[in-house]
């Protein structure tokens, strides 16, 4: 649909995938206003269509709309929109275990103007594409770089919107550490290289001790679905969480020291992808003999349970498409 100030969103449409229709000048070339959210459904046994938490997905690109002065839309509208989409032509949504509908809703701005201020038009497109399981056979670690030349955000800008700018200025850090061997990088804060942000597109928790660490939202940090989703599920299991500042050598005096127990990243794509080994300072940290600790492989399997109808959804998280 589109948005023209003066008149709000307009004429919500479903029309074949084709290329957009945008001129040179269009605002989003140039000054990049461009914000999106990624979610999944997945098919259930009994064939049933499930979102997880959409909701919170829109309410979060209502977040980055604010941030990058993009209009807001209406959740409930963009959640019954999604549904028609995705009702429309579901025959081609994979069934085979591990495999989902990938959903990408995004906003760019396309009024033909070169100078420096907010569009007054943009378009709200949602394009979905069906996806393989992300682990071949079951969940297994990844290695991470500990970043210290480059910055993905500081406090102030824009590292808690879903913006593609955060993107932009990661690739070079990312490119690096995958020469080096690394599937993606940490990030540490913008200011001191000190305080551990998330990973290239994961957030992240460790497990010290007994205690279960991921760095509290702070401004440059974003919001994951998935991070809120394990905090919800660890509280609701009784196992101590804990949202607080950690930084590297904290987790460093803790490898050092046999305490740090396990390391793990949250996000859509993987859900949980355990961490097995850190890069830091040129030091490898292997975490956990480079397996898969037992508390990962146990939301690995609760939150894909839940997302696939396999686990009773006790938490009241899904969505489905339509009603039976
Ligand atoms: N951080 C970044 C920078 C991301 O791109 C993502 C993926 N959306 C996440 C964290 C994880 O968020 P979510 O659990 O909502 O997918």
């Amino acid at each position: 649909m589109d948005y023209t100030r003066g008149q709000g969103w307009h004429d919500p449409r479903i029309v074949p995938y084709q290329p957009l229709a945008l001129e040179p000048s269009a605002m989003i070339f140039h000054y990049g206003q461009s914000v999106f959210e990624g979610l999944k459904a997945y098919v259930s046994s009994d064939d049933e269509i499930i979102l997880f938490r959409p909701k919170k997905n829109f309410e979060r690109l209502n977040n980055s709309n604010s941030r990058l002065c993009i209009p807001d839309v209406d959740v409930d509208f963009a959640l019954m929109a999604l549904k028609t989409l995705i009702s429309v032509d579901k025959e081609w949504i994979p069934r085979a275990e591990g495999t989902s509908l990938y959903i990408r809703p995004f906003i760019i701005a396309t009024e033909p103007y070169l100078g420096v201020s907010p569009s007054d038009r943009y378009q709200f497109i949602i394009i979905m594409s069906p996806v393989g399981s992300y682990y071949k056979e079951g969940i297994h670690p990844v290695k991470i770089a500990v970043e210290s030349a480059f910055t993905r955000a500081v406090n102030g800008g824009t590292g808690e919107a879903k913006t593609g700018g955060n993107y932009a200025s990661s690739l070079k850090a990312q490119e690096e550490s995958e020469k080096m061997g690394y599937s993606q990088v940490l990030w540490l804060d913008g200011v001191e290289k000190k305080y551990i942000e998330e990973v290239g597109s994961m957030n992240v928790f460790f497990k010290i001790n007994g205690e279960i660490i991921t760095p509290a939202l702070n401004g440059s940090i974003l919001s994951g679905i998935t991070r809120d989703s394990i905090i919800e599920l660890l509280k609701h299991w009784n196992l101590p969480v804990t949202e607080r500042r950690i930084s590297m050598e904290e987790v460093y005096e803790a490898f050092k020291s046999g305490q740090l127990e396990e390391a793990f990243g949250t996000g859509t794509a993987a859900v949980i992808s355990p961490i097995g080994e850190f890069l830091w300072n040129g030091e490898e940290m292997i975490v956990q003999n480079g397996e898969t600790g037992e508390l990962s492989k146990k939301l690995y399997d609760t939150l894909t349970g839940i997302q696939t109808g396999k686990v009773e959804d006790e938490l009241n998280w899904t969505t489905k498409v339509e009603e039976k």
